[in-house]
């Protein structure tokens, strides 16, 4: 089974090189709940121009009164163009910062799916909670990680399918038992030590 990550060349060549390396400082004013908000109206207003809060509301699950103040404070950082009854569109600013928080998420999400083996629906939660709380530098590993894995292809079907294998196969087999065994020992006597 191959495995192919979906990173576009161009971002995880962006993010490597330090020269670009705004496009992934995320800005840290954000609340993880006004990042989600921030995406989800990045994303309707892909698919259709502006959002309406009905549109948001549906997207996240919630109430509208929660989407409202949401709105609110997006508008006062002055990333949503929000006035009451008015369609809502993001600000160059608001656009900017849901296209890095946009990059962020695929970073995460690509690992959890492509790297770990974790379904896309089982993925999706975990996404979403690490995705606020990884830091930068980590996120540039996550991306280094992830673009070596692609370049080196033939690294890759060595040592990627055998994970997969291990993961599929191991957890009835002896032998990847063993492994597990070892390595949180390992890990055990790191800690006492
Ligand atoms: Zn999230």
């Amino acid at each position: 089974m191959s495995v192919t990550c979906s990173i576009p060349f161009e971002v995880y060549h962006v993010v490597c090189d330090k020269r670009h390396e705004d496009l992934i400082a995320v800005d840290e004013k954000l609340t993880p709940t006004l990042e989600d908000y921030l995406r989800a109206i990045y994303r309707i207003e892909r698919k259709q121009k502006a959002a309406r809060p009905k549109d948001i509301s549906r997207a996240q699950d919630v109430a509208s009164s929660t989407v409202t103040a949401a709105l609110q404070s997006l508008a006062e950082r002055e990333m949503v163009n929000y006035e009451p009854y008015e369609l809502i569109t993001l600000t160059e600013k608001g656009r900017k910062e849901a296209e890095r928080l946009t990059i962020r998420h695929h970073i995460v999400r690509n690992f959890l799916v492509e790297i770990l083996g974790l379904e896309p629906q089982q993925a999706k939660t975990t996404t979403c909670d690490m995705e606020h709380a990884v830091s930068r530098q980590a996120l540039e590993r996550f991306v280094c990680f992830l673009a070596f894995i692609q370049r080196h292809t033939a690294a890759r079907v060595n040592w990627l399918d055998a994970f997969r294998r291990f993961i599929q196969e191991g957890v009835d087999g002896q032998t990847c038992k063993q492994c597990v065994k070892e390595y949180m020992n390992a890990l055990r006597l790191r800690d006492e030590g």
